[in-house]
């Protein structure tokens, strides 16, 4: 275990923003969490690669940044395996293990940046995919009681970008680990989202065919955290049902939109970011970026409040334009 007293936060955040806290602890081994949950006194965050999370403040409290390590097979048949792994690794490291072995379902979500321990809090998405189509269970330590646990599926209520441990148990617990269903019958591939359709078209499809493919469409659309500070997509896309769809469809005809079911309809937070003229709005600091308005970025030396303040003319212009309510997917500090 690694103790940082009075520490930066920007290497433990990928908006690369520089406030403090007065204790990140950075823990290896679980058999240490109960001890450091029972001695630490004010508030306790759990942090992973820091990669969906603006600190605007200094964070009075302790950090715990966990590193724990580890994937195990904990059963298998002909047609699935089902893998226990540790919250610490990083979720890519994991996508390319699994591609690897020939081990499918998580391919589509490739180039993830964070840690495995995250993934359920947001219920992590892309390209057709959300942890929750091959989630089983995820065990934990509850932060009050240090009571162990374990939760499966149908307890995490989760939902688009969403589930119990953002809702009720916010700030409750620690994920340790999760356990995925994973196949290995690789015969039957999602490719249903556009951009994946168009690409392989033409293509035999395999894990590794289809991982590549997802990390190649991200890199052309994503800054790299590594250069551009951000946090991915700052907001959610926004859902609007039939009658308040039809409203601002009369006003912009070509708001683009999707059925989510029968009266309910997703709309693109990019194109109303665009649409609202914050590709030209930004300033020396903070700005979106150019190939998608989705993602807020640190020109270098933005604070995190300059980072909120810009998020906030955001939310506020599109509530404006369109009546439409942004919310955060980014957890605000
Ligand atoms: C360039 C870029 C692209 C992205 N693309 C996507 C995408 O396509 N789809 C998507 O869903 N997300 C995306 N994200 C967001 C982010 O990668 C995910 O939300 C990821 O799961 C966050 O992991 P993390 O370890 O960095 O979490 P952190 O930012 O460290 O934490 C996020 C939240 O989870 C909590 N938390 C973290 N670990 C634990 C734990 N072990 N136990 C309990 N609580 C915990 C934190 O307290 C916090 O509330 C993107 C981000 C970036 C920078």
């Amino acid at each position: 275990m690694k103790i940082n007293k009075e520490a930066s936060l920007k290497k433990f955040n990928t908006f690369n923003v520089s406030e403090t806290a007065n204790f990140i602890y950075e823990v290896e081994e679980i058999s240490e969490l109960k001890g450091i949950l029972s001695n630490s006194k004010g508030k306790i965050l759990i942090l992973g690669g820091g990669s969906n999370i603006l600190f605007t403040k200094r964070f009075e409290g302790t950090i715990i940044n966990l590193k724990n390590k580890g994937i195990k097979v904990i059963s298998e048949n002909k047609d699935s395996i089902l893998v226990e792994v540790a919250a610490g690794e990083n979720w890519n490291d994991f996508v390319i293990w699994a591609v690897e072995n020939n081990y499918g379902g998580i391919e589509n979500l490739s180039l993830i940046p964070g840690n495995v321990g995250a993934a359920p809090i947001q219920n992590i998405g892309a390209y057709g995919v959300e942890l929750k189509d091959i989630f089983y269970s995820c065990s934990g330590i509850e932060l009050d009681s240090l009571e162990e646990f374990e939760m499966k599926k149908s307890d995490c209520k989760f939902s688009y970008r969403n589930s119990i441990f953002k809702n009720e148990l916010k700030d409750k617990v620690v994920i340790t680990s999760i356990k995925l269903n994973l196949t290995k019958d690789n015969h039957h591939f999602n490719i249903d989202y556009k951009d994946l359709k168009e690409n392989l078209s033409n293509s035999e499809l395999s894990l590794k065919v289809i991982s590549d493919e997802v990390i190649k469409i991200r890199q052309s659309k994503l800054p790299d955290h590594k250069s551009v500070g951000n946090c991915g997509s700052f907001f959610k896309n926004p859902i609007v049902n039939q009658s308040k769809l039809k409203k601002i469809k009369a006003v912009y005809p070509n708001l683009p939109s999707f059925k989510i079911d029968s009266n309910n309809y997703k709309i693109p937070a990019a194109w109303l970011i665009e649409k609202s003229g914050f590709k030209e709005r930004g300033n020396k600091n903070v700005g979106v970026y150019e190939n998608q308005p989705l993602v807020i970025i640190n020109r270098g030396s933005a604070s995190g409040k300059d980072i909120l303040d810009f998020a906030n003319d955001i939310k506020e212009t599109i509530f404006n334009n369109f009546n439409i309510q942004l919310e955060e997917e980014v957890l605000i500090i």
